[in-house]
């Protein structure tokens, strides 16, 4: 379990270091099997190594004693159990894609978002941050798309990997960013 649990350390402090979770914002996991490891609560995902990381079942029981996981632990879960074949989940405030996310607009699709089918990156409505509505809403948003914008709040993204999910945070970022410019430019 030391490996997965190694890798959602090193995603943390690779987003971290792009710019995409700043301060203590930001969750991610990986699952394995039955087996979920994730960020806990309350630390910058800079300061995440191996043995910070908790693991959990799919049914949310706590396999790590005295970590306790991200408040959006249920977002997760519900995702897990929803897609088969997700294996890496990814939760940012980022701050382009959260602009656009706090204005309520949608993100146009450039290219490179792979499997997400529509024009605009799909936006569910606010719920709040760590509650069981937001999963739900979350969970039915992601039942098609694997990235989804949550309106006043942020992004979620997910993959057949971690490093997969966090390429498509990245790049619905990027993407935000791209647009943003564009915009500027045109006035
Ligand atoms: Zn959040």
């Amino acid at each position: 379990m030391y490996q997965i649990r190694k890798k959602v350390a090193e995603i943390s402090v690779y987003l971290y270091q792009q710019g995409l979770a700043p301060g203590k914002s930001g969750n991610i996991s990986l699952r394995k099997d039955d087996v979920v490891a994730i960020t806990p609560t309350n630390v910058s995902l800079r300061d995440i190594d191996g043995e910070a990381v908790a693991l959990v079942n799919l049914e949310g029981e706590i396999l790590s004693e005295g970590i306790v996981p991200s408040s959006e632990l249920q977002l997760h879960l519900m995702i897990y159990r929803e897609r088969e074949g997700v294996e890496g989940v990814v939760h940012i405030h980022s701050p382009y894609a959260t602009g656009f996310a706090l204005a309520g607009k949608k993100i146009k699709i450039l290219e490179g978002f792979g499997p997400v089918q529509e024009e605009y990156l799909e936006m569910v409505g606010y719920a709040p941050p760590g509650s069981e509505i937001l999963a739900q809403m979350v969970k039915n948003g992601l039942k098609k798309e694997d990235a989804l914008i949550l309106e006043g709040h942020g992004l979620v993204a997910v993959g057949p990997s971690l490093e997969e999910a966090a390429l498509l945070s990245e790049w619905v970022e990027k993407t935000a960013k791209t647009i943003f410019i564009s915009k500027m430019l045109q006035k």
